[in-house]
């Protein structure tokens, strides 16, 4: 790596982040349309329905941006990260539509994570890595937000990448990978099955087991209780202000992957500064 101070690259990080976050919203948006045009395509064939197949959905890297209201075609200014919204004050420039704040906030997001990644690891491979698990986590929470569903498209290339990793080895060695990836599978397999018999009700689905398999893989198997624990008091957290504030209804079900993904990603980079204090707060050696 050539020699820069670390400010340099945090900052290129960061920059970095921004313009991949916008990625990640094309991401967020387009994916699910994909998967669920795919299984009307399969439905089709498999009850050989003779019905005009719709039009498949933008594919997600060759259409360009456009407006989702006034489908004009973005400029290049206003699909700059962050400042792009910034600049046309969260309205389209020839609709005036309201857009989501979820755009800038996943560039924000991308762009702040993505730089203190880079600031616990420095230019390095494992920061590399750091950055495709971050990435990944950023837009499994938003599909999870918007559709309830962690696919499998995105858990399972994680998955497979930490068992990968786990080879050289960068962050758990192999054996350490491979029953981490098995008890976060397992773990939450279970609680969900003890869960539907006691109240006949779904608690998470399956994707949630497979990003916490993933997240296994990733960091071994210590890092499972304090995640779940960890993900679950986000979720009280988030989930108790939101019934109060937005009198949501508690009856919908929150999605619970943008929690694990949260604290899978608390723990990967300060996991080992909270397991010190939380010794040195118990006093056990
Ligand atoms: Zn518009």
């Amino acid at each position: 790596m050539p020699e820069m101070p670390l400010v340099v690259w945090i900052a290129f990080a960061g920059v970095l982040g921004l313009l991949v976050g916008s990625f990640l919203n094309v991401v967020i948006l387009r994916l699910p349309e994909r998967m669920a045009a795919a299984w009307e395509q399969e439905a089709r064939d498999v009850l050989e329905l003779e019905v005009e197949p719709s039009p498949l959905p933008p594919g997600i890297v060759r259409e360009p941006s456009h407006c989702p209201h006034c489908k004009h075609r973005l400029s290049a200014r206003d699909n700059i990260p962050l400042f792009g919204w910034l600049l046309l004050r969260g309205r389209c420039r020839y609709c005036q539509t309201t857009i989501s704040i979820q755009y800038p906030l996943v560039e924000l997001l991308s762009g702040v994570l993505s730089a203190v990644i880079v600031w616990k690891f420095g230019p390095s491979w494992q920061a590399l890595a750091g950055l495709t698990l971050t990435w990944t986590l950023i837009a499994l929470s938003g599909i999870d937000f918007r559709t309830q569903l962690l696919p499998d498209q995105l858990t399972l290339p994680l998955l497979w990448l930490g068992l990968l990793l786990a080879l050289l080895p960068m962050f758990v060695t192999a054996p350490s990978a491979i029953i981490g990836a098995a008890i976060g599978y397992l773990s939450l397999w279970s609680v969900y099955w003890l869960f539907k018999l006691l109240t006949g009700k779904e608690g998470m689905g399956y994707g949630d087991f497979k990003l916490l398999a993933a997240l296994g893989a990733w960091m071994g198997p210590v890092a499972l209780l304090p995640i779940v624990l960890l993900s679950s008091l986000i979720g009280a957290l988030v989930g108790g202000s939101l019934i109060v504030l937005r009198k949501r209804d508690s009856q919908i079900p929150m999605p619970f992957g943008p929690f694990i993904a949260a604290a899978g990603w608390v723990w990967f980079v300060a996991g080992d500064h909270l397991l010190h204090s939380y010794m040195q707060m118990t006093g056990v050696r």
